[in-house]
């Protein structure tokens, strides 16, 4: 029901904690982070509230500067250890808000491509289908343009790609998603409120866009591929 994604100059597992904490507003039961560390994704993930998290984080640290998290709000499979968020398929991680409607038909066709399922998510099938169309032979962003094409429902969406420690990739169809600007730093999140321990400097993306992030750039795409511009605001919230 939260999300966080940040590309860093510092360990980013606290701080995302951090920023989760401030979407607790928004109910949740299980929450979870993703880290890319020396090209090598690794996660952790409890049920129940943020606390257990962070116990799970203090006993077993998560190194990495680029990272993406999530409180969820189970829509699909019970509020367990292994349908928290982020889901991992073939080097993919993905985070989700929201409900993809046809993930059962995309669940099918993936089968019989090979993918083999792990959770009981709707999540899942976004993690699968991108790291199937990179196996295919796309790059990740290629990846994400034709993936966005395919989900139906409403979703706000941040990826993590193995080997890929420079850039997140995001998307919104519904749920709200920003980017956050910050100095050689970028973020993204469910809300501004979220972001705020980091910039003031917020871009949402609109219903239907789709954003490749890097450090130091946002390039925002609307869903027919072409490359938008959206408004960069200032958060009145303070951090
Ligand atoms: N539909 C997804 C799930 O059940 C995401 C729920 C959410 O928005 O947290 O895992």
């Amino acid at each position: 029901c939260g999300i966080i994604g940040i590309i860093g100059t510092e360990s980013v597992a606290p701080r995302m904690v951090d920023a989760l904490k401030r979407l607790e507003y928004r109910g949740y039961d299980s929450a979870g982070v993703a880290t890319l560390e020396d090209g090598k994704l690794d996660r952790r993930r409890a049920e129940g509230k943020l606390v257990n998290l962070e116990k799970v984080l203090a006993s077993n640290p998560l190194g990495g500067t680029i990272g993406i998290g999530h409180t969820r709000w189970a829509t699909h499979g019970a509020p367990t250890e292994n349908n928290a968020h982020p889901h991992f398929v073939g080097g993919v991680a993905v985070v989700h808000n929201g409900i993809i409607e046809n993930f059962a038909a995309l669940r099918s066709e993936l089968r019989a491509k090979g993918i083999t399922f792990h959770s009981e998510t709707d999540t899942e099938t976004v993690a699968a289908l991108i790291s199937t169309l990179i196996a295919e032979g796309a790059d990740p962003v290629a990846a994400m343009r034709e993936a966005v094409k395919r989900f139906e429902g409403a979703y706000a969406i941040a990826v993590m790609v193995e080997g890929e420690g420079g850039m997140l990739l995001a998307a919104r169809h519904g749920p709200p998603l920003a980017i956050g600007h910050g100095n050689g730093e970028m973020f993204l999140g469910s809300d501004s409120v979220a972001l705020a321990p980091f910039t003031d400097r917020i871009t949402y993306l609109e219903d239907g866009d789709w954003a490749v992030v890097t450090a130091d750039t946002a390039t925002i795409y609307d869903g027919s591929g072409a490359a938008v511009t959206r408004l960069e605001t200032r958060s009145q919230v303070m951090a």
